[in-house]
């Protein structure tokens, strides 16, 4: 497991129910997100209505079970959550809906992950509030038809492609998350760092922030590790000679690559003289599997601008190899 990967690790639980922000207005940056749903929050509450169900994409730890948490709050109705994979029966959707409350929100984290059978379940519920349930079997079944307490869906997945078409149409809301920028990160980080307790430089949290990869749970994980090493090895404030030092100790580099992601910049520039080379080539030579390699490790070397896509496969850009300090033997193709 990475220090810098994206997806929650046991230690980001420490102190993480104080760390989520719970209304809107502390919620940092999304700002298109957060004007459109505190218009439709405001619209459902004004109408005495459930908020239309919603879809959350983009990639993890940008805080899509944070955003879900302060939807219910600012409705001012209960949340219950949980996650696709732990769904694995009919039964144990219909349990979990006929147990919502009106106007709870529901939140289902990877979305996708829902089998078929339970996905079906899903749509009248989405759509008209009901259950359907086949009683019997072969030509004596019947269908009974149950009504559900209104509620609001919240779906989070990392990428909407993944949805079957039905399921994404009846989502009435869909928010795209973006990675952040460095100035919001380091608001992100101060934030935390006021809550903690952690005495950090603003130039300490630039520098942090910087390597953090855009993602919030990142952003926090690094503010914990730089802090302890600034308790052990530097009087404990977080200044920005301290925050480098401790993040070389820890191995992120400048851009926020590790030494995997800078591996297998290496490999495709070293083994495949900068690419063009297949995504199942370049995961056999990295010892990855090709998912992997394109969910976790591509998307933030292709928002760095150090790998791009192109139809003969992935390719190491100029910027790689100068972040490598590897010489431009022939032009990438690009
Ligand atoms: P996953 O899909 O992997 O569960 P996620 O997108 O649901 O990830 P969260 O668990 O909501 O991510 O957020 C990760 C951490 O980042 C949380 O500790 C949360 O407090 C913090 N965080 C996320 N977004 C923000 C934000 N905009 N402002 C402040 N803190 C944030």
């Amino acid at each position: 497991e990475r220090l810098l990967s994206a997806a929650f690790r046991p230690e980001d639980g420490e102190g993480e129910h104080t760390l989520r922000p719970r209304r809107l207005q502390d919620f940092i940056g999304q700002e298109k997100i957060k004007e459109s749903l505190s218009i439709f929050i405001s619209a459902a509450r004004e109408r005495g209505e459930v908020l239309d169900h919603v879809l959350l994409f983009g990639p993890p730890g940008l805080g899509k079970t944070t955003l879900a948490g302060i939807i219910a709050s600012e409705l001012g109705v209960g949340i219950r959550i949980t996650s696709g994979p732990a769904v694995e029966r009919p039964g144990d959707l219909a349990a979990i809906l006929t147990n919502l409350t009106q106007g709870d929100v529901l939140f289902i984290d990877e979305i996708h992950r829902l089998s078929r059978p339970v996905e079906e379940i899903l749509y009248p519920a989405m759509e008209d509030f009901a259950l359907d349930i086949v009683i019997g079997k072969g030509p004596g079944a019947r269908s009974l038809r149950l009504d559900l307490p209104r509620f609001t869906l919240i779906g989070a997945t990392t990428r909407a492609g993944l949805l079957t078409s039905p399921l994404r149409d009846r989502f009435g809301v869909i928010c795209r998350l973006e990675y952040y920028g460095v100035d919001e990160l380091v608001q992100i980080i101060s934030r935390s760092a006021r809550i903690l307790g952690i005495p950090v430089e603003r130039e300490g949290a630039v520098e942090i922030a910087r390597r953090s990869r855009g993602t919030p749970r990142v952003a926090n994980r690094l503010l914990r590790r730089v802090r302890d090493y600034a308790q052990v090895r530097a009087g404990g404030m977080i200044t920005r000679a301290v925050a480098v030092r401790a993040l070389q100790f820890l191995e992120v580099d400048p851009l926020g690559l590790d030494h995997t992601d800078r591996r297998l910049l290496q490999i495709i520039i070293e083994k495949f003289n900068g690419g063009p080379v297949g995504l199942e080539t370049l995961a056999a030579a990295a010892g990855e599997e090709a998912g992997t390699l394109e969910d976790v490790f591509e998307p933030y070397l292709l928002q760095m601008g150090l790998l791009a896509r192109t139809p003969r496969g992935r390719v190491a850009t100029p910027a790689a190899y100068r972040h490598l300090g590897l010489p431009l033997k022939q032009d990438p193709v690009q």
